[in-house]
This record gives structure tokens, sequence and C-alpha cells, in this order.
């Protein structure tokens, strides 16, 4: 089965490319993102949400246009398996999973995904292969309708220049900068060089 345009082989290769490794959840995800497109009406233009940072996003990245950088993906960690494309008008879309009702059939898959599996004992070449073999059968989709909140682009107001570190940033955030609130995960090094 076919992962959009490409072949499993040739999906694999971008998903290593990307991804540094193709990851098991990266390929199934793959199969996830289709199932949930094949649902969309030609042409829709469409969002995505996914509901975990793991992986999934890049499966998206890949296939489609909706990146976190242009905003068309929005990554809400729910600890689920399970990513969302929908019209971007309406709201009106599709939700796929991991089924675990479906993972019987394929021990490697079901051994990575529930981690039954020490990762030192997974056989790679056998849980891509049931990977493979199993396309999109173990995932389900649903239809859903995204909340209005989370459509579209969040548009910043007024851009401030923060009194503390004299950057540009959004003036809806406060007196200052949320990076000198204290959000920031560093210090700036004092000898570090300027320019
Ligand atoms: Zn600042």
């Amino acid at each position: 089965m076919k992962i959009g345009k490409y072949s499993f082989e040739e999906f694999k290769e971008r998903a290593a490319a990307f991804h540094g490794y193709p990851s098991p959840g990266l390929l199934a995800g793959g199969y996830m993102v289709e199932a949930a497109r094949a649902r969309l009406s030609e042409g829709t233009l469409f969002e995505a949400i996914v509901e975990t940072p793991k992986c999934l996003p890049d499966a998206v990245q890949l296939l489609t246009v909706c990146s976190i950088g242009n905003q068309r993906l929005k990554v809400i960690n729910l600890g689920r398996y399970a990513l969302i494309l929908f019209d971007k008008t309406t709201g009106i879309g599709y939700r796929a999973f991991l089924d675990l009702d479906k993972l019987d059939r394929w021990p490697h898959i079901k051994g990575w995904f529930m981690k039954l599996i020490e990762k030192e004992r997974q056989d790679p070449e056998r849980l891509l292969a049931e990977i493979k073999e199993a396309g999109n059968s173990i995932c389900t989709v649903n239809r859903v309708r995204v909340a209005s909140g989370f459509i579209g682009r969040s548009h910043m107001s007024k851009i401030a220049r923060c009194p503390i570190c004299r950057e540009a940033y959004p003036a809806e955030d406060g007196p200052f900068c949320l990076g000198c609130k204290g959000e920031a995960p560093y210090e700036i090094s004092n000898d570090s060089p300027a320019g």
C-alpha cells in the first residue's frame, strides 16, 4: 500500500532524511495521515492537529503542506497517537488513531507500540515489515468537528520592544517578553562575543 504518492521504501528514505532515522511511529503515521486525508474531499484546504509531539508531527509535515512554521499544524499533547486533518473553513475533519483493537494480528507492532518488548529485543526489520504490510488497517478514522479556537493562525496584534533584553516580542505578552519573565530555558553567558 502506498503512502500518498510514495512507495513504502520511498517514504522510509524521506523519513530517514527528515527525522534522522525511519522511526516506526513515523512510518505508521504516514498511513494515518493518508487515511484521514482520503476522507476529505478533493481540493479541501485543510489544517492539522496532532495529539502527541512524538514522531507523528513529522508524518504530517512530510506528507502535507501543514507545518509547525506555517501554523497549519498544531501539536496539542494529549498523549494519544492520533491526528486530525480538518477543513480550515468549517472545522469538519477526520481523526485517525492507532487502534489497539486492530493490533492483535501484528505482534511486533503491538510490542513496540505498547512497549511490551524492550528496545534491545525488538526486531526492527520485522517491525517495519509488519508496518508495511498492515498499512492503514491498524488505524481507525472518525469524523470530528474542531472547536473554532483551534482553526486558523493566531494573529499577533502589536509588537513591542522588551525593556530588559531589547528584543521584539508580542505586546500582548505583557510589559516584558516571556523570556525575561523567566521562561527561557537557558542563561546567556557574559563571555559570549558580541555580534
Ligand atoms: Zn526580554
